[in-house]
């Protein structure tokens, strides 16, 4: 297959080059996503235009809110100190993607731009409420990331629009579990995201792998309450979002085996939140309580 690559320094330049053909032109972040839908004949751009010259690679926190640039590498995320001390979860959903060579590409625009209902990083993303900035020539606005994401491997994004950057305004007490069969370069089987508000106390769910696209479980998230949950709401919360999740069977899982993922690990996921002292500012004695209701072994990081 044959293509032109335009190489553009700065956005108003990739602007120009993504006006031209915009039907016809396929966007290249990191490339780990479509260097294979290139190579498989799954897309046939007559012009490919790279983003690896433009500047958005920041990681700025600006009080709270943390602000990625979309074209940051996920190693240099990974490795950002900041970020791994005061949002662990994120730090380790990126570690969760692929391999070290493929962070070393791979970028968070990227991902979020492929839209796949396996990314490690959407579920976690939802629950810490992130937004996206987009632009165009002449043009920004900011979309959350349930109204970006529309469905599998489909988003808002409008022809000749970028994703500049990912903001999320806080940190939160949160997970990211995730089960797959191998440890690397292996695709999620499920992904569970869990998140709890500090000022509102309400507990966030969201999924990854299971349905046509990553999505939150209002109805699970419900039965958790404000403040601390105890067991018997953690096992129906757990309950509830492995039945409502509209699940599928595809070569990495069976639909009952997602089922079964999901319940374990919404339970470890909430589980470990709520262990943690910060996730719990309004309670006495946080740590004591905690203990009391966390069963040992729901205190994993992981399914295996
Ligand atoms: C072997 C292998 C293992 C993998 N494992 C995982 C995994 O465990 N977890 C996981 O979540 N993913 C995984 N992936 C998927 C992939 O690595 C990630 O989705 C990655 O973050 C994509 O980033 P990229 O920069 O390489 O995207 P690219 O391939 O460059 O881009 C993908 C698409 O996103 C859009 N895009 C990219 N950047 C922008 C932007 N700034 N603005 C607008 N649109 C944009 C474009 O449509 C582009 O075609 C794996 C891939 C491979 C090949």
């Amino acid at each position: 297959m044959s293509f032109s690559l335009a190489t553009p320094a700065t956005p108003d330049e990739a602007f120009e080059f993504l006006a031209q053909d915009p039907e016809a032109t396929a966007i290249l972040a990191g490339g780990t996503d479509l260097l294979l839908d290139l190579e498989e004949g799954l897309v046939r751009p007559r012009t490919v235009v790279s983003l690896r010259r433009l500047p958005w690679r920041e990681i700025r926190w600006n009080g709270p809110r943390l602000t990625i640039g979309s074209l940051a590498p996920l190693a240099d995320l990974e490795a950002d100190a900041g970020l791994r001390r005061r949002l662990p979860s994120l730090a380790k959903a990126i570690h969760a993607v692929g391999s070290l060579a493929l962070r070393h590409r791979a970028t968070l625009g990227g991902n979020l731009g492929r839209a796949s209902p396996a990314s490690d990083l959407i579920p976690l993303l939802l629950v810490l409420d992130a937004r996206l900035s987009l632009v165009r020539r002449g043009d920004r606005r900011e979309l959350r990331l349930d109204e970006f994401i529309v469905g599998s491997r489909r988003t808002a994004l409008a022809a000749g629009e970028l994703i500049e950057s990912v903001t999320i305004p806080a940190p939160l007490p949160s997970e990211y579990l995730w089960q797959r069969v191998r440890l690397a370069n292996d695709i999620s089987q499920v992904g569970v995201a869990v998140a709890r508000g500090t000022t509102t106390s309400a507990w966030r769910i969201a999924l990854g792998g299971v349905t046509p696209r990553s999505v939150r479980l209002p109805s699970a998230e419900k039965l958790l309450g404000p403040g601390l949950p105890a067991p018997l709401a953690m096992e129906l919360a757990a309950q509830e979002a492995a039945q409502r999740a509209p699940f599928t069977t595809d070569k990495r899982a069976t639909e009952a085996y997602r089922r079964r993922l999901v319940y374990v690990l919404v339970k470890r996921a909430v589980a470990a939140v709520a262990a943690s002292a910060d996730a719990l500012p309004e309670t006495p004695s946080p740590s004591r309580t905690a203990k009391k209701s966390v069963p040992a072994k729901a205190r994993s990081t992981s399914a295996r």
